[in-house]
């Protein structure tokens, strides 16, 4: 089966930056799946696996323009420290899991004061030209109820 609109693809990625580090992997848990032209995934990656079907393996670069976007260099906001998630102290570089009324999204911790952490609101991998390697683990119809939500449930997607 083809990977086409509508269609719930479970897929494995290996990440790597320019300089060939790798920087994020599923490999350690369940493939990660979503539903296909509902913009559920980046674009680079989506134009990449359509058309493929379940065993495919193969590499794609990504461009930030259809990456994790451009850095934003005014992207820096002060946040109460209580409001970050991931560690019981923060230091300069880390990551934190902020939930914002768009959802979860990563911050980078760049100044930690009192009460108040300055982050860089940037994705971590903003602006990165990123080699993804991917491999096609499951390709299934979707259901008229993801279709309807515009995602994919069950493993590696939406737990409702
Ligand atoms: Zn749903």
């Amino acid at each position: 089966m083809q990977i086409t609109k509508d269609k719930v693809v479970q897929f494995h990625y290996t990440i790597k930056d320019a300089e060939g580090e790798q920087v994020d992997t599923s490999r350690t848990g369940d493939p990660m799946a979503y539903l296909h032209g509902h913009d559920n995934m980046i674009v680079g990656v989506e134009k990449a696996l359509d058309g493929k079907q379940a065993g495919d393996k193969f590499s794609v670069t990504v461009e930030p323009s259809e990456g994790y976007g451009e850095r934003q260099e005014d992207a820096v906001q002060r946040i109460p420290s209580k409001h970050l998630q991931g560690a019981k102290v923060w230091k300069p570089g880390m990551v934190a899991v902020v939930h914002t009324e768009q959802g979860a999204r990563q911050v980078t911790v760049l100044k930690v004061g009192r009460f108040m952490v300055t982050c860089d609101l940037n994705p971590p991998l903003a602006g990165k030209t990123l080699d993804f390697d991917l491999e096609v683990v499951d390709v299934r119809d979707a259901t008229e109820e993801e279709i309807s939500h515009g995602h994919a449930h069950g493993v590696g997607g939406h737990q409702h």
